[in-house]
Formats: structure tokens, C-alpha cells, sequence
């Protein structure tokens, strides 16, 4: 199988698993861990923070990021299409009573701006829950893996520190994002006051991602982690894995990028087949099928037949997405069978 569902299908790496095995441990909840420690020192180190904080999932990150921002009853805005809002289970509305705000997003995972600015400057009014953090995300997943442009981010992060909000920063697949905009994790950290990151997606590791922040912001989300069940004890074989994936895994996402332009560009010259365009193109690609649904689950199986299988978006789109584990021969074989496949449910 070819397998495009999602970068979390990666699997780690020899060199992980070597890693893993070897990893010096201790327990982490007492600060004991030498390999935890290491890895947060080199995640926070790469960003540009002060601290960071090991956990088992991107969506704990996020959400003990909103718990550490926020009080019960206040505000956050983020993107209507954000993943902490769409896909992150309510978490913080369930556990932390935040009264998630969305505000719309443009197609290249930006934030309206204006829609932004007029949540921010209402006034001061017994009826409005008060605004407590505004938060990104980049590349944004359901924007189709876009790279959300640094200006953005900053014109986001000034509007927000104008009103004494803090910026979060869901930065999943922030390293693709630093290799599409030509810059680097810690310049698109810079704009925001905390950035989660994962390293279970195109870094290949099985678990983990990293929140980070200032020291006693941090130290604020330990408690909060301890509180969701996160305290994990010898985590250092995760985070052994971890350390491998910044040392040797960030640089190959560019292969994924020429991968998935390659991918936008052989589906764009298939009949029937419509691919979203993106202006900062990622590992990402989406992409319509004529004739709606029925069509759709039609040539979803015919690829399926010829062994790809990728994630519906959508009752005719797909979401592909590309990853260490596929190849640029696998790419040609995908745009092959998505020919076939089309040739199959259109007829002649
Ligand atoms: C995958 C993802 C997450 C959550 O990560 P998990 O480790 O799956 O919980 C958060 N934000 C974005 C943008 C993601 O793509």
C-alpha cells in the first residue's frame, strides 16, 4: 500500500530504534530523565524559548498550552478551520470551560484580520466573557497544509500583545512550515508567546511533541500535564527518539515537498480531477473529484484497488499527504493509478 492518509504514519527509523534502546533514563515527573531533559533543552534551543515540556501528543500540547493561558470563562480566538478547534475533541472547552472564539479563515491558513481586530476592541462589557489568548497554527492542516506567511504572523501577534493577549502557536508541522516560508523554527516562533510541535508526524518518531515557552510559562503547563495524565516516568525512550528526529529528520522534509508538487502536479493533469491550489505548498495536497460524492467513493476504491489509499476531506475531496515513508517512484505510481482511476469512474 501507498500510503498518503497522513505523515503520522511514519515509522521510526533505524536509527531511532537504535537510540531508544540505548536511551539513558530516569523519571521525568522528578525531573530525572537525562534524555528528556536533553531533548527539551534542544526542542526549547530550536524555537528560541526558554523551556519546553515533553508530551505524548500534539493535542496535549495545545491543550495545556490553552489551560496554562487561560482561565475558566475566558476567551480564546483562533481560526475557524484551526485543528485545536475542529479536531482537538472540545478539550479545552471540556476541561478548561474555554469559550473557544472562531474567527474566519482565508484560504491560506491566515486569520481575518479584521474579524480579529473587532473581537479585540470591543469594549469592556459585563455581557463578554474576557479575551485571554489568541492562537495560529502553521502550516495549517485544514488549509491545506499551507505555510502561513511570517507578516501574517506578526500582524496577528501585534494585534493581540496590543491588547495584553499572549500568542499560541499550533505549530504540528512547524519545521515544514519554516521550509516552505525559506526561514527558520525559531524566526516563526518569534511572533508567539508559546508554540506546541510534533515530532510523531514527518519527523517519523511513534510519539511525542514538545510544548514550549518562557521558563515559568512551562513550569505553569507541568502542573497542567500532570493534571491530563501526561506526567509520563522513564520517558526517555520517547525522547530518545526524539533527539535523533531534530538531529536528522528535519532537513529530509524537503524531499516530502518536492514530493508533494510533484503529487499536485501529475493529479493536476488528470481529467476530472480539480487539486486546491496553495500558495506555500507543504507535504500537503488536496484535491476534488468531478461528479460528487457517489463519484468520489468510486474512485477512492479504484485506488484503493491499485493499492493507495489517501483521507477523504470532504463528501468529493481528498487530503494526500507525503511522508518518509513514500518515495518520488511512489508518487509516479500514484498519479498512474489516479489516472487509471479516473479513466475507471468517468468512463469514455
Ligand atoms: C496532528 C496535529 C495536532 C495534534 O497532534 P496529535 O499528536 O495527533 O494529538 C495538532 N495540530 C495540528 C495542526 C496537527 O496537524
Amino acid at each position: 500500500m501507498i500510503d498518503l492518509r497522513s505523515d503520522t504514519v511514519t515509522l521510526p527509523t533505524p536509527a531511532m530504534r537504535e537510540a531508544m534502546s540505548r536511551a539513558e533514563l530516569g523519571d521525568d515527573v522528578y525531573g530525572e530523565d537525562p534524555t528528556v531533559n536533553r531533548l527539551e533543552r534542544m526542542a526549547a534551543e530550536i524555537v528560541g524559548m526558554e523551556a519546553a515540556m515533553l508530551v505524548p501528543t500534539g493535542t496535549m500540547g495545545n491543550l495545556a498550552a490553552m489551560l496554562a493561558h487561560c482561565q475558566r470563562g475566558t476567551k480564546a480566538f483562533l481560526g475557524a478551520q484551526a485543528h485545536t478547534y475542529v479536531y482537538e475533541a472540545g478539550g479545552a472547552a471540556a476541561l478548561g470551560g474555554i469559550v473557544m472564539t472562531p474567527i474566519r479563515n482565508t484560504d491560506n491558513g491566515e486569520i481575518d484580520l479584521d474579524e480579529l481586530r473587532d473581537e479585540l476592541e470591543r469594549p469592556p462589557d459585563a455581557h463578554f466573557a474576557l479575551p485571554a489568548l489568541v492562537a495560529l497554527e502553521n502550516t495549517h492542516n485544514l488549509c491545506a497544509g499551507s505555510a502561513v506567511e511570517l507578516s501574517h504572523m506578526t500582524a496577528v501577534a501585534g494585534l493581540a500583545h496590543a491588547h495584553h493577549l499572549p500568542v499560541h502557536l499550533d505549530g504540528a508541522r512547524i519545521f515544514n512550515a519554516a521550509i516552505a516560508l525559506e526561514t527558520t523554527a525559531k524566526k516563526i516562533a518569534e511572533s508567539a508567546d508559546s508554540v506546541s510541535f510534533c515530532l510523531s508526524k514527518g519527523l517519523a518518531c511513534p510519539v511525542g511533541s514538545l510544548l514550549c515557552g518562557s521558563r515559568e510559562f512551562i513550569g505553569r503547563a507541568r502542573r497542567m500535564r500532570k493534571m491530563l495524565g501526561g506526567g509520563m516516568r522513564q520517558a526517555g525512550i520517547i525522547a530518545a527518539a526524539g533527539i535523533v528526529a531534530l538531529e536528522t529528520m528535519i532537513d529530509r522534509l524537503v524531499e516530502d515537498h518536492l514530493n508533494a508538487r510533484a503529487l499536485a502536479e501529475g493529479l493536476g493533469l488528470v481529467a476530472g480531477i480539480n487539486v486546491r491550489p496553495v500558495k506555500r505548498r507543504t507535504n500537503m495536497v488536496v484535491f476534488e473529484v468531478d461528479g460528487g460524492a457517489p463519484v468520489a467513493t468510486k474512485f477512492a476504491a479504484a485506488m484503493k484497488d491499485r493499492g493507495v489509499i489517501a483521507n477523504a476531506r470532504g463528501p468529493s475531496s481528498f487530503r494526500a499527504v507525503t511522508h518518509h515513508g513514500i518515495s518520488r517512484r511512489d508518487i509516479d505510481r500514484v498519479v498512474a493509478a489516479a489516472a487509471e482511476a479516473a479513466g475507471e469512474v468517468f468512463g469514455d
